[in-house]
């Protein structure tokens, strides 16, 4: 209970006193709640077809920035900064997506005048490339990949030396690649070369740089992923872990916190390590190191500079709320609470309600007639739902987290089966049903299946 004493709007903390919050759906929802409890002003930016969004019918201001293309909106960068500049804003939130994890965004709310709500920009760019990414990760003790250790050069009998060196099957990644892109399995040695000059090229087509690097292949492995929080001024903790395993085109559908089955002594050496990676690296705001986890052992993939999707699980076994924290740290304070003060309670679930037919995941873009959220004991629902809302076919088909939390897994569980069967969306098709099958999935109840599992049962 010394933790409720403690947070942000209760120490009494000066706070920015008015943030814009450049992105939509649940997530904007998400940033304004926090932005009100804290008492901060709130201004939403939006396409033209966004107009009828919950975050921006309740934020305090809205400014239209474009049509419902993202790139001429959600992305536009000249037109948040002035939508920031006509309404005073301090602070600008980037949510997930779209210019989160832009440096160059970054630099330019910065150079504005504004406070970008997450790390610097040149933290983005050294997470945003993979290459570096790793070495500062290996350089702070955290576990990696074996791998070429840096870019492969055009040094053909030393390529060929380290794969023989790692053992196939390896995997061609392109240092600036993202979104499961610019990846190639490579299973023998007659065809690396010619692969590593595929991935070279597509990723210089891509993303406009052809830096590739070789990893070993792991094959059956979960995503373990780690929670931390860092102010900047050289204090740093971590919330522990979450699962996400269960994916479809590396795209995350449920998740877990903590991760089922893991060997406290390890996860907590791991988790340690990223605290210090995150000292070293002089890391402010929330971020996570992904990770690979396979036979006991834990490899750094990448880390991501921002607020993720799964948040809430590891806020419901903290209690703390991360969004707050995002929002007190770049209003310059520090960190309102110790890795002492941080205990884990229980077990949290979340499911991702997509706008999307479940049988072939098609948009379902619509009408929602109707909407009717679960509730009960240990139920939360993130969403920016209501009757009569219009889903539209532009963007990301989120369109609600449900999220459990039990003292014990199963009583997590549990209380997700009656959430899934509480929730109704009409008008529009959703993967309900999926999740309504996954949490009865004798392997998934089990605990710990692989990041292959959710794409092998759909295919029987
Ligand atoms: P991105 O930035 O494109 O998401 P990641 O490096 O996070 O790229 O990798 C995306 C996914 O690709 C991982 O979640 C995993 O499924 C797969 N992957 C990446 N590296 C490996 C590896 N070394 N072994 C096996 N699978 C991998």
């Amino acid at each position: 209970l010394a933790l409720i004493a403690r947070r942000p709007e209760e120490q009494d903390m000066p706070m920015l006193d008015k943030v814009l919050i450049a992105n939509r759906g649940e997530i904007a929802l998400r940033i304004l709640r926090a932005c009100k409890e804290l008492g901060i002003q709130t201004v939403a930016v939006h396409s033209k077809p966004d107009e009828a969004l919950m975050h921006v019918k309740m934020a305090d201001e809205s400014v239209c920035i474009g049509p419902a293309s993202s790139t001429e909106s959600y992305l536009n960068v000249p037109a948040i900064i002035s939508a920031a500049e006509v309404t005073n804003a301090k602070g600008i939130h980037p949510g997930y997506g779209f210019l989160a994890e832009n440096a160059d965004f970054a630099d330019q709310v910065e150079k504005s005048g504004f406070t970008f709500i997450g790390p610097t920009g040149d933290t983005i760019r050294l997470m945003g490339d993979k290459v570096s990414a790793i070495a500062a990760m290996k350089k702070a003790g955290v576990p990696t990949v074996p791998g070429s250790d840096g870019p492969l050069d055009d040094d053909d009998e030393r390529t060929m030396a380290i794969a023989r060196c790692i053992g196939y099957p390896v995997i061609i990644k392109a240092a600036a690649g993202g979104g499961g892109r610019g990846m190639r399995v490579v299973h023998n040695e007659a065809v690396l070369l010619s692969s590593i000059q595929l991935t070279q090229s597509e990723a210089a087509a891509a993303f406009g740089s052809d830096v590739v690097y070789m990893e070993k292949f792991l094959q059956k492995p979960r995503h373990v992923e780690i929670q931390v929080i860092a102010d900047g001024q050289g204090n740093a903790i971590h919330l522990g872990d979450r699962d996400c395993s269960l994916q479809r085109r590396h795209q995350k559908i449920l998740e877990e916190a903590p991760a089922p089955g893991i060997d406290d002594h390890l996860r907590q050496q791991v988790a340690d390590a990223c605290v210090a990676a995150c000292i070293e690296i002089g890391y402010r705001g929330a971020g996570t190191f992904e990770f690979l986890y396979e036979d006991g052992g834990f490899y750094f993939i990448e880390m991501n500079t921002r607020v993720q999707v799964e948040h809430p699980v590891t806020e419901l076994i903290t209690g703390i709320d991360i969004v707050k924290e995002q929002l007190s740290i770049a209003s310059g304070n520090p960190l309102s609470f110790t890795q002492d003060d941080i205990s884990f309670t229980g077990h949290a679930f979340e499911c991702r309600i997509n706008a999307e037919d479940p049988q072939n995941f098609l948009p379902s873009p619509g009408k929602v007639t109707t909407f009717h959220a679960p509730g009960g004991p240990g139920i939360r629902v993130d969403s920016h739902l209501y009757d009569g809302y219009t889903v539209p076919p532009f963007y990301d088909s989120l369109i609600a987290k449900v999220i459990s939390h039990g003292e014990t897994r199963e009583g997590a569980l549990a209380r997700m089966r009656q959430a899934l069967d509480e929730l109704i969306v009409e008008g529009i098709r959703t993967n309900t049903p999926l999740h309504r099958e996954l949490v009865l999935d004798r392997a998934f109840q089990a605990g710990g299946v692989s990041i292959h599992y959710l794409e092998s049962k759909l295919e029987d």
